[in-house]
């Protein structure tokens, strides 16, 4: 069976050859793949031309959205059955640890499809029922894929509330909802639009494409507020107050967009930074603007990685929830479906104004 891999080397994305699924042996299951989510991941792996490949293996197979079924199962295996649709747990820990996967040290984990461990772009891959979380059956299994990318901004929002009730039990956002700011028009930003948006917070979302444009659209028709960078105000102590922002998700891992955006964070607002890059260039930007505003406002910034099964399970009810009210709308963040055998183009490329990118399995 094929797949789709990043060479040691290249920054291609390969179809390699792989062996005919096996059957499951004990404690395992069979899924077969029906959809598969590409990110910005993916094209950083593929950029760095340095994939964490597994040990003793030539490639890292890609692939870390995931929605299958479950077609066997092995001996022993009692909480899964054939049919029942799954989205696999992204990280998983190489020992016993107190903390929750997503809360380890660099050292203390593997993650299928990013690091050290094969990922789900094959039709076929072998797993065990404690890394698989159950969909249940009426959520559409193209919508189960935003799963992944949606638990991480699920953590970050959890994070968010928890923190801010800590420091400021007054408020805590319960009588008056955090308005919140989302940076870029990708993937993440789009999810993290879901995420607010079903706790109805006030959602506006910062991007370059004009006003009006498909993308900005889609914001709009998702409940948020679309503001173009060219229509960026000049942000006073009053008007930031005013009309500013509580919370800030940046999902861009521009510093600059970071910048920019905390100047229209209120006083005691909180960014959690989702997005980074790989191989970080430096750049020249005024760092100690953003250290003044953060003391002078007591803004709070957090970096937010991966999620918990929580985290899973939330996201996954989340988007039951929107598929029964924004049926149309959830799939519009689709831009791009392809089957296997077109995916490494798209794996390399992300198309001008791509939102999300699909494989869709036979
Ligand atoms: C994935 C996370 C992962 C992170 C770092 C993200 O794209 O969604 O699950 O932990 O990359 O590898």
């Amino acid at each position: 069976m094929k797949a789709v891999a990043a060479l040691p080397g290249s920054a291609e994305a390969h179809l390699v050859d792989l062996p005919a699924p096996r059957a499951p042996e004990e404690g395992e299951v069979l899924v077969r793949t029906l959809r598969l989510g590409i990110c910005g991941t993916d094209r950083e792996i593929l950029k760095s031309r340095q994939p964490a490949v597994p040990v003793g293996e030539p490639f890292l197979v890609l692939g870390h959205e995931c929605v299958g079924e479950v077609v066997a199962v092995g001996p022993g295996v009692t909480d899964l059955k054939r049919g029942q649709k799954v989205v696999p747990m992204v990280r998983r820990p190489n020992g016993t640890f107190r903390r929750s996967p997503d809360f380890l040290a660099m050292n203390q984990f593997v993650e299928r499809g990013i690091l050290g461990a094969h990922g789900f772009s094959s039709p076929y891959w072998i797993d065990r029922p404690e890394h698989l979380v159950a969909v249940r059956p009426y959520l559409d299994a193209e919508l189960a894929v935003l799963a992944e990318p949606l638990s991480v901004v699920m953590k970050a929002l959890r994070q968010a509330v928890t923190l801010q009730l800590s420091r400021l039990p007054d408020n805590a956002w319960r009588a008056e909802l955090p308005r919140v700011l989302v940076t870029g028009l990708g993937p993440l930003a789009f999810v993290a639009l879901i995420g607010c948006i079903f706790h109805h917070w006030p959602t506006t979302v910062y991007g370059r494409d004009a006003p009006g444009s498909p993308r900005a659209r889609l914001v709009e028709r998702l409940g948020g507020r679309y503001l173009c960078e060219t229509e960026w105000p000049e942000w006073d102590d009053r008007r930031v107050e005013e009309h500013g922002f509580d919370m800030l998700l940046e999902c861009t891992g521009d510093c600059r967009v970071l910048l920019r955006c905390a100047e229209a964070l209120a006083s005691c607002g909180v960014a959690a930074w989702l997005g980074s890059s790989r191989s970080p260039e430096p750049i020249l930007c005024n760092f100690p603007h953003l250290v003044r505003l953060a003391v002078i406002r007591n803004h709070l910034h957090f970096g937010s990685v991966n999620a918990s099964l929580n985290d899973v399970c939330s996201a996954l009810l989340v988007l039951e929830e929107w598929g029964k009210t924004f049926p149309r709308e959830i799939h519009d963040v689709f831009t791009e479906r392809v089957e296997l055998e077109q995916a490494p183009r798209l794996f390399t490329h992300r198309p001008a104004h791509s939102i999300k990118s699909l494989v869709v399995y036979a």
